[in-house]
């Protein structure tokens, strides 16, 4: 619009060579197609008209300690300075973060470093075959685990059934997805039943124990106890999904939180404060499979695990989140703003549920009571929803005009940005609102709204 002038001929030079213009499935957003980023800084993105955002997309997750941290960008640089890429044998930074890794989250005995999410929760997959022999997942509605085969599902079909799922991708073999079942969250009975049925053919259940690929559904008390002991029954293989809750909810993740322990972790995000580093770690006699040991079965490999610069930035990311306040910070902000947006929509007498946990926080616009699972969530009005977050950028503040999409508070962020937000969300809401409370664009998402997540 004229009031938000992007940057369309850069953007355009970007539409010639790079399919959509971005790099990633779930970065073309409708209207903000010609946004083109050129600087980060702290609670900060600036765009290539100049134009400065309070950020609280934060990336999906991983600057917790805020972009650009200096010194998180200073031990990177160190690191650059004395050692990169070798290649052949181990660091001494691979070996003081996986010690530390192993210190901080509960479940892990051992441990190995990818370079994304996707790849940990691939390994953990096919470890959990490997060692089991066995051939299906379960998985959970809602949760994302990356982009790869045995969990590119579709999270909205099907909502109350176990059996087949559309693909998120055309081009994914059918008995690969004939080979994952998907459950509602907080269905206990349901998963019950599945093991009934299925349980001696059972490899693993992953779960993001929060999954906030839709914003945050809380785990009812029980619920992951339930997997917990389903799988140690059937002798099937637990996989908790922590590549978002992993260090941003504590430093050892849900399971320190919750007290409950999986066989097998998946970490990534906020590990490193945005540099690509993933983890897999968990049960030593699991972990031991993996062909990083003399003659193991599971093939594990990639060029950049453990890269030096991306060790350095996880060492100096956990130093911070292990000596400073940070928990305190954001969870403080998150209650902040938690507060100050349920003010909001009460005073302008708009149903919306605000919730979240520690720094995450969401507003879906609906009636309560608080969702517990992905079939509670088709309630949320996505005109309002996208339409509130559209306006909000032009009050310069960011919150990704997507359907479902979390928000993320950093180390960075302070009251005054936090006062800020719910400002700018009072005007927002008021004039969708004043509009009809639709937005054009809202059902014209390339990935079909709530279909895709990361
Ligand atoms: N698991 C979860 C819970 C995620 O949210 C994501 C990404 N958003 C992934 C796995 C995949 O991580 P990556 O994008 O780094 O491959």
């Amino acid at each position: 619009t004229a009031a938000h002038p992007h940057d369309t001929e850069l953007a355009d030079r970007a539409r010639r060579v790079i399919p959509g213009g971005v790099n990633s499935g779930q970065r073309s957003i409708p209207g903000l197609a010609d946004l083109v980023i050129t600087a980060a800084d702290g609670a900060r993105f600036t765009d290539s008209t100049g134009r400065e955002y309070v950020d609280y997309h934060a990336a999906f997750g991983p600057p917790l300690l805020g972009h650009n941290d200096p010194d998180v960008t200073a031990a990177v640089a160190a690191a650059g300075r004395t050692l990169d890429l070798c290649g052949v044998g181990v660091t001494p930074g691979e070996i003081d973060l996986a010690e530390q890794l192993c210190e901080l989250v509960p479940s892990l005995e051992q441990v190995l470093l990818t370079s994304t999410g996707s790849e940990a929760t691939f390994h953990a997959l096919r470890v959990a075959r490997a060692a089991t022999g066995r051939r299906l997942v379960v998985k959970f509605q809602g949760c994302y685990h990356g982009w790869h085969d045995s969990v590119s599902l579709n999270v909205i079909s099907a909502p109350d059934r176990v059996g087949r799922h559309d693909p998120i991708s055309t081009g994914i073999l059918p008995e690969v997805l004939d080979a994952t079942l998907v459950l509602p969250f907080n269905d206990i009975e349901a998963v019950r039943a599945a093991f009934t049925e299925h349980g001696a053919d059972i490899a693993a259940v992953i779960v993001e124990p929060v999954p906030h690929n839709v914003g945050c559904l809380l785990p009812d008390t029980g619920f992951l106890q339930a997997l917990r002991d389903e799988t140690s029954r059937h002798g099937s293989v637990l996989v908790f999904d922590e590549v978002i809750t992993g260090f941003r909810h504590a430093l050892g993740g849900w399971q320190q939180l919750s007290g409950i322990t999986p066989d097998l972790t998946t970490l990534g995000k906020a590990i490193a404060n945005g540099y690509p580093v993933g983890a897999l770690g968990g049960r030593a006699d699991l972990m031991q499979l993996f062909s990083t040991t003399p003659g193991a079965p599971a093939f594990f490999a990639g060029t950049y695990n453990g890269h030096p610069a991306v060790v350095a930035a996880a060492l100096a990311t956990l130093r911070k989140l292990r000596t400073e306040p940070v928990h305190e910070h954001v969870f403080a902000l998150g209650d902040r703003i938690r507060a100050g947006l349920t003010d909001v929509f009460a005073e302008l007498n708009l149903p919306a549920v605000v919730t979240g946990y520690g720094s995450v926080f969401v507003s879906y616009l609906m009636s309560g009571p608080v969702p517990r699972t992905y079939a509670d969530l088709l309630r949320n009005d996505v005109g309002m929803f996208i339409g509130y977050r559209r306006r909000l950028a032009e009050h310069g503040v960011f919150e990704l005009p997507l359907n479902l999409k979390r928000s993320h508070v950093s180390y960075a962020h302070t009251a005054d940005d936090a006062d800020r937000l719910v400002e700018a969300t009072r005007t927002a809401v008021r004039d969708t609102l004043a509009a009809g409370g639709i937005d054009q664009l809202a059902g014209t998402s390339t990935m079909g709204g709530a279909d895709a997540h990361r």
